[in-house]
């Protein structure tokens, strides 16, 4: 069967700078909603043992992988290897450990370009309108709600989840991928291995 490791390596230079442009795009746009949300809101993340990269959240696109691997290329044999050892290190650990991201140095993500769309949306008081019409909300991040009390403003993550589902589902047809993608940042990388290919 085919896997996001085996597919991805199918994936010519030119398309991957094609999705990797209009994903960063979508990113930019994300980054600007949080900020105008937050700044409405009055939150500044300044980090905690609560936050997403202590989390094992998980990742659902080709596409993102696909970045992921990009940036992870854009560092040194020695800085891969490194994260590669935390990453093996985190998917052994059991959950109840928590392990941090293995891209998580010194409080900081090594690779904040490229980090995926739940890392850039996640802390704020959000809404997300299904397709049915059904409309979900959610919590801030426990920091949120204790600096700024109950949620006033919400983040809409809706525009945002579409574009990444039109995005994914181009990329998908390009390749001709349809297997469901479920894994956290440290199982991506320990799918890409140390050695990962220059894009
Ligand atoms: S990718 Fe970066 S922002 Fe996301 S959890 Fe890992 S260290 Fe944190």
């Amino acid at each position: 069967m085919a896997t996001p490791a085996s597919v991805v390596t199918l994936i010519d230079a030119d398309l991957r700078r094609s999705f990797g442009a209009r994903l960063h795009h979508l990113y930019a746009d994300m980054d600007q909603a949080y900020r105008q949300v937050s700044a409405a809101c009055g939150f500044i993340c300044h980090g905690c043992d609560d936050n997403c990269c202590w989390s094992r959240f998980h990742h659902h696109t080709i596409v993102e992988y696909l970045d992921l691997q990009s940036g992870l290329a854009s560092l040194t044999p020695n800085e891969r290897e490194q994260i590669s050892t935390r990453a093996v290190e985190a998917v052994k650990a059991p959950a109840q450990q928590r392990p941090p991201c293995p891209l998580l140095e010194d409080g900081r993500c090594r690779l904040y370009r490229h980090r995926p769309m739940i890392c850039r949306l996640h802390g704020l008081p959000h809404r997300t309108e299904r397709p049915d019409g059904t409309v979900l909300q959610g919590d801030g991040c426990p920091a949120f709600h204790a600096r700024c009390g109950p949620a006033r403003l919400r983040l809409d993550r809706t525009p945002f989840y579409r574009r990444m589902a039109a995005l994914e589902t181009q990329l998908r047809a390009e390749i001709g991928f349809s297997a469901r993608v479920k894994l956290t940042v440290a199982e991506m990388i320990v799918a890409m291995g140390p050695e990962v290919d220059e894009p």
